[in-house]
């Protein structure tokens, strides 16, 4: 058969008016002018998912310089500038020409959004090739294929989206390199944190607070106060694609973000927790990097607890139970924090996020008086307060603590940041002198406790990623869940999680790891492996079928979905 473009469309309009299914005839790969199409799956009727469907061009089609496609990190932000730009006008598409039954008509990519991570929507390889990965909703009319519909997408619309989204000239120079830039100056950013001391960094002029919540874009700069670091904190940081930042650099150990209600602290600690991440130029947190472990860990009552030890913070429960290997079905507030700072340590976080706003108060703070009127056996919690000074010196795991409720905490803090209409402040001196002046009268409860506290090894048998005849079935329902198998993994607790790409990829991996499990395996144990095989294979290994809509997720995120799996068995080695 002719492969070309008149080949198909010679094809398209002969199964024109047959049934749905005469589409499988157009699978394979197709050579437009300047571009290979591939249709690589083609659905089964109108009203299923769409068809996968893939455009590889040429280094010379694509025409990007080397300069932005030889190094790693620049390729990764040019490829979610190009990611972007398509599904961006894939979508405005959409909302003009509606051809046809079901999804006709329709072309979708997973959009990046305002993070940048390596992704499978585009791939940018070194040589400067590049591979496009997104849906087609193939027209029909009822069940019927609608053929020159379908040859008028495919071979009209889509090269004309081709060319203009996809390729140099439909960018300004600058722009895309600013876009590969700004991601290789964030990794540049970020590698400097442990030489220094520090576990983050935010750029003076950074901005921070987000349209709403739940739309990731900055707030308008007109609205927003921009990030300006007080003078004890400041510091320098070197970048390869212009001059030094200015920022406030985050030392390790125990820090306090003090202040009034409504005065941007949960911003910051948020700006911080996404810092794990890059961000494309414009968003405002470009330049906001952080210790890559870094975890939030909040309450979440209700969710299920595998074998924890959460021991260090709470002790005997009623009746006589033992929490050296906490399992449970519906976890407290306090139990599931407590939980969430132990499974954090054991996925290898260096840095704590803890944000009054999602934490549960008793897990958090005991003061004098609640101290003397519940007493001994009855209180079984060991308050986060009394634990922060060892997890940093004994753990080695630094603290950042939203506390504007509470002024136990003083006594634990290296330093204090308070916050005053979006402005950084050092209230440390302030604060020694406040904690002088105002003792609070609390004994301190501080038996020892030993960390890393355990070692879980998962059974794979308690992994189930199979539903019905597919080996691995994994979907996500937007950031807030994932089905995995036939279980339901609730990751609303799990703030990290930036898009229902990572979601995806989240739950392949999860597949993936269990490979990895069995034999004395340990959890880190486990991770470590998926994080080589990550690295290694990238995201395409995930799956067997390259797909296009996948965003890599740290092992840090897999551990936190793997824990909240309401099957999960785990064994002591
Ligand atoms: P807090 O945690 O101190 O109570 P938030 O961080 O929740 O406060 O911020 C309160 C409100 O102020 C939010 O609507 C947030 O978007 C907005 N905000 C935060 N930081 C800034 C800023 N730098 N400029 C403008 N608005 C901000
Ligand atoms: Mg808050």
């Amino acid at each position: 058969m002719n492969r070309s473009a008149t080949g198909l469309e010679r094809l398209l309009e002969r199964i024109d008016g047959r049934g749905y299914p005469a589409y499988k005839e157009i699978k394979g790969s197709w050579t437009l002018r300047d571009f290979v199409l591939e249709i690589r799956r083609v659905q089964g009727d109108p009203f299923a998912a769409p068809s996968s469907v893939a455009v590889l061009l040429d280094s010379h089609v694509a025409g990007f310089p080397e300069a932005l496609t030889a190094a790693r990190a620049r390729r990764t932000g040019l490829s979610c500038l190009l990611a972007r730009t398509f599904a961006d006008q894939a979508r405005r598409l959409g909302q003009l020409r509606r051809t046809g039954h079901g999804r006709s008509g329709e072309i979708a990519m997973a959009d990046p959004g305002q993070v940048v991570l390596p992704q499978t929507a585009v791939l940018v390889g070194e040589d400067g090739r590049l591979e496009a990965r997104f849906t087609v909703g193939l027209p029909a009319n009822g069940r019927r294929v609608r053929g020159r519909d379908a040859a008028r997408l495919l071979l009209e619309t889509l090269p004309s989206l081709v060319a203009s989204s996809l390729v140099a000239r439909a960018h300004d120079p600058a722009e895309a390199a600013l876009h590969a830039e700004t991601n290789e100056d964030a990794e540049f950013l970020r590698a400097q944190l442990p030489e220094r001391g520090l576990v983050a960094f935010v750029a003076n002029g950074s901005l921070l607070p987000r349209r709403s919540g739940d739309d990731d874009r900055p707030l308008r700069r007109e609205d927003a106060v921009l990030f300006e670091s007080p003078a004890a904190f400041r510091v320098v940081l070197e970048r390869p694609n212009g001059p030094p930042v200015a920022g406030m650099g985050l030392p390790e150990g125990v820090t306090l973000l003090a202040g009034g209600g409504y005065h941007g602290k949960s911003t910051l600690l948020n700006a911080v927790a996404r810092g794990v991440y890059n961000h494309r130029p414009g968003d405002g947190r470009e330049r906001v990097v952080t210790d890559p472990t870094a975890m939030k860990v909040q309450a979440e009552d209700g969710r299920a607890v595998a074998g924890v030890d959460i021991s260090p913070f709470i002790g005997t429960l009623p009746g006589g139970g033992g929490t050296a290997r906490f399992s449970t079905a519906n976890a407290s507030g306090s139990t599931s924090q407590a939980a969430a700072v132990i499974e954090a340590l054991e996925a290898g976080a260096r840095l704590l996020l803890v944000d009054e706003d999602t934490s549960a108060t008793n897990f958090m703070i005991r003061d004098r008086r609640m101290q003397a009127l519940v007493q001994g056996r009855d209180e079984p919690i060991t308050p986060f307060v009394d634990r922060a000074r060892s997890l940093y010196e004994d753990a080695g795991a630094s603290a950042l603590i939203v506390i504007g409720g509470s002024g136990d905490y003083l006594d634990v803090a290296d330093r204090v940041i308070g916050m005053a209409a979006y402005a950084p402040r050092d209230l440390t001196a302030r604060a020694g002198e406040v904690a002088a002046a105002h003792p609070t009268g609390r004994l301190a409860e501080t038996a020892p406790a030993r960390w890393p506290s355990m070692h879980r090894c998962p059974d794979p048998g308690s992994i189930r990623p199979e539903r019905g005849r597919r080996r691995v079935a994994v979907k996500a329902h937007g950031t807030a869940a994932m089905e995995f198998g036939r279980e339901r993994i609730a990751l609303a607790g799990v703030s990290q999680i930036v898009s229902p790409a990572q979601v995806r990829a989240i739950g392949l991996a999860l597949a993936r790891a269990r490979a990895a499990m069995g034999a004395n395996r340990t959890v880190e144990e486990v991770l470590e492996a998926l994080r080589e095989r990550m690295e290694s294979g990238g995201l395409d290994a995930l799956s067997d079928a390259p797909s296009g809509d996948l965003a890599a997720p740290r092992v840090q995120e897999v551990a936190a979905a793997l824990n909240r799996l309401r099957t999960l068995r785990v064994t002591a080695p």
